[in-house]
């Protein structure tokens, strides 16, 4: 980490484990009548933490603090600089996905926060439903470009269940988006969850064709991915500093490849970690549904793009999902479909 924590580093316990979950029973339009699984609670933090880190973009010192939210809030980002004005972590909120995930006011752009996708990761994986995130400046700290960080910082937080059902969105039929060769897609899955499997190629040898398949859960998150950094090439880096882009960028956050090279002095932290970064990208731009995801994703090449798109299309064919749920988010996915 790059930053410092501000607070006392106490590795919390994670609260009680829902014991059963409890039941959410409320159809989406179409009524369907099968059986819907077990639900767990909402979660949020246990207590506030703070850091300082550098933007990746900006190369500035960005403050980063994570709170506790009532239930009902969803993760909503919070712009300390601008009077604490908040932008919901949500999918109709994405106004940019060219270098990182971007979220900004539809009536104000200046009103924006990037690089949100692996914090959104992590909270994902945590089950956190319900945070506001301030930060004092337009981007998340990117750390080490990896999502480790943030779990670290989610752990020291801790975890408190709150009394609501999470808000549940199930996949009916599925949904794909494409560009070229490159596609994502969502499918309805034979149990609750989760499963997800990413595929990248590269022309780039040392990154070359790589698979990835999980079954996603906050332990497998934790383990297999979490750790795993943001990528780039060597020729990319020069464009972005010619265009004034990616200042913060350097060998401390992110993989930096020429051809059959790994520039990084200490190399890589797995021989596929280019396809595991791109699995936590895939989670953390996927929980700006605003809700928990069930069903099966696919992506090939798919970035945040492609990972933003196929929200918007999903949540557009209101044949293809149900929410269950009667907190605000569900209500507003019903409204604005
Ligand atoms: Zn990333």
């Amino acid at each position: 980490m790059d930053g410092m924590l501000a607070t006392s580093v106490t590795l919390p316990n994670h609260g009680p484990t829902p014991p059963d979950g409890i039941a959410a029973d409320l159809p989406g339009r179409d009524g369907a009548s099968r059986p819907l699984p077990r639900t767990a609670r909402q979660q949020t933090l246990r207590q506030s933490i703070s850091c300082v880190g550098t933007g990746l973009h900006t190369g500035r010192r960005i403050a980063l603090a994570l709170h506790p939210a009532p239930e009902h809030t969803g993760i909503v980002f919070r712009r300390t600089d601008m009077d604490g004005r908040a932008i919901p972590a949500r999918f109709d909120h994405v106004a940019d996905t060219r270098l990182s995930t971007v979220i900004a006011d539809p009536h104000d752009p200046a009103l924006r926060v990037a690089t949100i996708e692996h914090l959104m990761s992590a909270l994902s994986a945590d089950g956190i439903d319900n945070a506001y995130v301030d930060v004092d400046g337009p981007e998340v700290p990117v750390f080490d470009g990896s999502a480790a960080d943030f779990v670290f910082l989610l752990d020291c937080a801790g975890h408190v269940e709150q009394t609501a059902p999470r808000t549940v969105i199930e996949i009916l039929r599925p949904v794909r988006v494409a560009d070229g060769d490159a596609f994502a897609e969502l499918r309805p899955g034979r149990e609750a969850g989760l499963s997800m499997t990413m595929t990248i190629d590269f022309s780039a040898s040392a990154i070359g064709a790589q698979t990835f398949a999980m079954r996603f859960d906050r332990q497998v998150f934790r383990r297999d991915i979490a750790n795993c950094r943001t990528f780039t090439l060597r020729q990319e880096i020069e464009a972005l500093h010619a265009a004034g882009l990616a200042r913060g960028g350097s060998l401390d956050n992110a993989i930096v490849v020429d051809g059959d090279t790994v520039l990084n002095p200490c190399g890589l932290r797995r021989p596929d970690e280019f396809v595991r970064h791109k699995m936590i990208d895939a989670v953390g731009d996927l929980y700006l549904a605003g809700g928990v995801l069930t069903g099966v994703f696919a992506g090939h090449k798919s970035g945040h793009a492609l990972n933003n798109r196929l929200l918007r299309t999903l949540f557009a064919d209101r044949g293809a999902w149900r929410v269950r749920g009667r907190s605000p988010q569900a209500q507003a996915l019903r409204v604005a479909a």
